[in-house]
Formats: C-alpha cells, sequence, structure tokens
C-alpha cells in the first residue's frame, strides 16, 4: 500500500483542455476522488457523491509516488 492521503505535488503535465493549472505549478491535490458522472458530480457537488473514494485508505492507494496522475479538478493551485 502507497500512503499519502493528503498530498501536494508539482505539476509536469497537462491534458489540451486543463484551464485551472499549468506546468510548474504547485498543487494542493483532494485526496477523495469522485466518479464524475452521477448527478451530485456533475452538480458541482462531488462530496455528496455515493461513489466517492480516498487516497490512502484501504483498499485503495495513496498519492506519495514520485510520478502520479490525479484529475485537475481536485487540484489546488498555490496561491501567494
Ligand atoms: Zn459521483
Amino acid at each position: 500500500m502507497v500512503l499519502g492521503h493528503e498530498t501536494a505535488a508539482v505539476v509536469v503535465q497537462v491534458g489540451s483542455t486543463v484551464t485551472n493549472i499549468k506546468v510548474g505549478d504547485r498543487v494542493a491535490i483532494e485526496p477523495g476522488r469522485s466518479c464524475r458522472v452521477c448527478s451530485e458530480c456533475k452538480s458541482g457537488h462531488y462530496n455528496r457523491c455515493a461513489g466517492m473514494v480516498f487516497a490512502a485508505t484501504p483498499p485503495h492507494s495513496g498519492q506519495s509516488l514520485p510520478s502520479s496522475s490525479s484529475s485537475c479538478s481536485t487540484c489546488a493551485p498555490e496561491r501567494i
């Protein structure tokens, strides 16, 4: 099992449709991963998703890896 419930990272790559973060941004990563297709997710209330799973909560691994991918919708860029 990989640890890392609440993690931070530096963005090294983004998809062509990503607008909220860019390469080089330091981000905090939401530990919860929603289904992104239910009515709660589609209405912006992903925290109410019945299919939510959390990083580093068995049987799901955490995010403390040298390199991993994450949804850009759950990454919060650092603001100074
Ligand atoms: Zn959902």
